[in-house]
């Protein structure tokens, strides 16, 4: 049996940086256009995950005051029913 779980990373390079997924603007913020709108799933799908899970804001990349009416908005579309609260099927 071969040791395989603990690989060493002696290959990876010497990147010091952490790697930070390039900084995404608030799309809100940057596109004055986009509106948050609890009747609009399509917009809101884009910040919940497969499972019906709001994406966390560093992630979605949004800014504070956006993330807060993003996730009003999906808690509202949910109670709608415009947007599931679980998946209904997780395959995995
Ligand atoms: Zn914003």
């Amino acid at each position: 049996m071969s040791d395989e779980r603990s690989a060493p990373r002696t290959s990876s390079g010497p990147r010091k940086k952490r790697t930070f997924q390039r900084r995404k603007v608030c799309r809100f913020c940057a596109d004055k256009a986009v509106t948050i709108d609890y009747k609009d799933p399509r917009t809101l799908r884009y910040f919940v995950s497969e499972r019906g899970k709001i994406i966390p804001r560093r992630i979605s990349g949004n800014c504070s005051a956006h993330q807060r009416q993003i996730t009003e908005a999906i808690k509202r579309a949910r109670n709608l029913a415009l947007l599931p609260i679980a998946s209904p099927h997780v395959m995995s």
